[in-house]
């Protein structure tokens, strides 16, 4: 799993190259018709279930003037309007995203990447080029390796020593969990076997006791302090690029999980110079909040209400990943251990019903089965307690839930935010994630199907960088179940796969309901706003494993192009 779609990052490239101006803005001609853009001879999925299809659809300012058949629309075109063409090409409303993580998004597109190497030489190669194509970086750090790329599952020190012997590296996993230092880093951080356990994370040793150079959890912090720290241009440089890929991904807005105060800074002015996606924010959930915390967080949240930037939530971990056996599950791995909480029901309960008396959305990442169970019990008696209604509080992953836990989400009004390329079928999924499980727990773990069968309001997001944001990568991935090779045969748990339109749905409705924003976005009607993607093949009608294959042409925001295909 956890692959950037390398194919697709050259193909947008290329794009953004060739393209014209992204942000064009007003062209200050007069219009004499009603329409300042016309799109006609296109076939429009629409999301509103009284009129799924439609040909044609018309803009005035940031918002759709009508939708319908194109000899209609072209009427309300004037001197002045601009009519374009489709020929025939799809159009959806504008992705969003529902969980994404733009400043690493932003960063990954600079840094040393692992992603795609899947096998130790490879990662080796990658590793050892980077180092010497950038001599005069201090230290060597970068992210994305697999777990299934190690022959043990795990990494060592030694061999990144081997790789980078003569600076201090920390090569962080796909995942975020776990972090692979070298010994030079080791030494500069001062971890030796004398030294203890941090709270909440796990310096690994050998038989011998000595570190083994992996750093679980919050034991990456023990070096990661020693970096040098980027400075805010620099971030904001991070967040344009990842705006721009973002566009080229089809996405019209992206909820961001989870923020600091001096990243949120440099967002809004990143989003001031590129304002080509709508970013809904989440702050991040502190354990015990004070009322002058409380306070703080929403002053935040009124000054950050705009159309392009909106806080409207906090995020908390309940508990860790499934790889690196820290989510918490009710029965114990195969290897050992049944995960960790961060909180207890008691603390949990408190600050969510805290933040949601003050009226934030509430996003809780929980993995394993007990930890979704917490999850959704704390939001349950915050709801009761204060007797709350309609926050829309979210579970964020909820990879492996008791298959009877999935009608407590529709009951309670809470919010599946699952990741669509989650379940890509690669050697790292099948030969860790799926293995780590156990078959039964694999079975029903990202059952996409069945939180849909359970009437739940399920919102798609990537979680980028831990996965590219690359939203036709993740269509393919939940329609099929199987990598772009077609492996395994027939998907893996392929009763799981979703139909186009639900995965759609998921990918606009459903995420515009995740930020309470349904009624103005997630759909193409009269009166939304004009936030659509134009692309290369119909997907109701493409062969379920040719979807990989369609390209993002045009990227539509608020009436205005965000991104447009070299030669579209
Ligand atoms: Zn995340």
């Amino acid at each position: 799993m956890k692959r950037i779609g390398r194919a697709a990052l050259v193909a947008a490239a290329a794009g953004l190259a060739a393209g014209a101006p992204l942000w064009a803005g007003k062209t200050g001609k007069t219009n004499t018709g009603r329409a300042d853009r016309v799109f006609v001879n296109g076939r429009i999925w629409t999301g509103e279930p009284s009129q799924p299809l439609a040909q044609a659809l018309a803009i005035r300012g940031s918002t759709i003037l009508e939708t319908g058949a194109s000899d209609a629309i072209r009427k309300l075109a004037g001197k002045g309007t601009e009519v374009v063409d489709l020929r025939g090409r799809f159009v959806s409303p504008g992705f969003i995203d529902a969980h994404v993580h733009l400043l690493g998004g932003g960063w990954s597109l600079e840094e040393l990447r692992l992603d795609d190497a899947s096998d130790f030489a490879t990662l080796q190669a990658r590793v050892r080029a980077w180092a010497q194509a950038n001599p005069e970086a201090r230290w060597v750090t970068g992210e994305g390796w697999s777990y299934g790329a190690f022959p043990n599952g795990m990494p060592t020190r030694l061999q990144l020593d081997a790789l980078v012997p003569d600076r201090p590296a920390l090569l962080g996993s796909y995942d975020g969990h776990t972090g692979w230092a070298n010994s030079a880093a080791l030494r500069l951080a001062e971890i030796t076997r004398a030294t203890k356990d941090p709270e909440g994370g796990e310096i690994a040793r050998d038989a011998a006791g000595e570190p083994t150079g992996v750093l679980k959890e919050s034991a990456q912090r023990l070096v990661e302090r020693l970096l040098p720290k980027r400075l805010p241009h620099e971030n904001e440089r991070a967040f344009r690029n990842a705006i721009s890929r973002a566009a080229s991904w089809g996405l019209t807005g992206v909820h961001q999980a989870g923020i600091s105060e001096e990243e949120l800074e440099s967002l809004s002015h990143a989003l001031q110079a590129s304002p080509q996606l709508r970013v809904y924010v989440a702050l991040q959930m502190e354990r015990d909040p004070t009322p002058q915390l409380l306070a703080r967080q929403q002053e935040l949240r009124q000054r950050y209400s705009g159309p392009r930037l909106r806080i409207g939530a906090v995020k908390g971990f309940v508990d860790g990943v499934v790889e690196s056996r820290t989510a918490a599950m009710f029965e114990p791995y195969a290897a050992g251990g049944t995960g960790s909480a961060n909180w207890t029901q008691d603390e949990l309960d408190r600050a969510v019903a805290a933040y949601d008396k003050a009226g934030f959305q509430v996003m809780l990442h929980a993995i394993g089965e007990r930890g979704i169970d917490m999850a959704l019990t704390a939001f349950e008696r915050a709801a009761a307690k204060n007797g709350t209604r309609g926050r829309r509080h979210r579970v964020e992953h909820l990879e492996v839930p008791r298959l009877a836990d999935l009608a407590r989400f529709k009951a309670a009004g809470v919010v599946a935010s699952t990741q669509a390329t989650f379940p890509y079928p690669d050697r790292n999924h099948l030969d860790v994630y799926v293995s780590t499980l156990g078959p039964e727990r694999a079975h029903r773990a990202l059952a996409y199907k069945a939180i849909d069968d359970a009437g739940a309001v399920q919102a798609f997001g990537s979680d980028w960088p831990v996965f590219s944001a690359d939203v036709v990568h993740g269509l393919a991935t939940v329609v099929t179940r199987m990598t772009d090779q077609g492996t395994p045969a027939g998907g893996w748990e392929p009763q799981q796969r979703l139909s186009v339109e639900a995965a759609l749905r998921h990918y606009t409705k459903d995420a515009a309901f995740a930020e309470g924003a349904e009624q103005e976005r997630g759909t193409l009607a009269k009166g939304k706003a004009a936030d659509f993607v134009v692309l290369s093949q119909d997907l109701l009608t493409v062969a379920p494993e040719r979807i990989k294959d369609v390209k993002v042409m045009l990227t539509v925001l608020a009436g205005q192009n965000s991104y447009r295909a070299a030669g579209f």
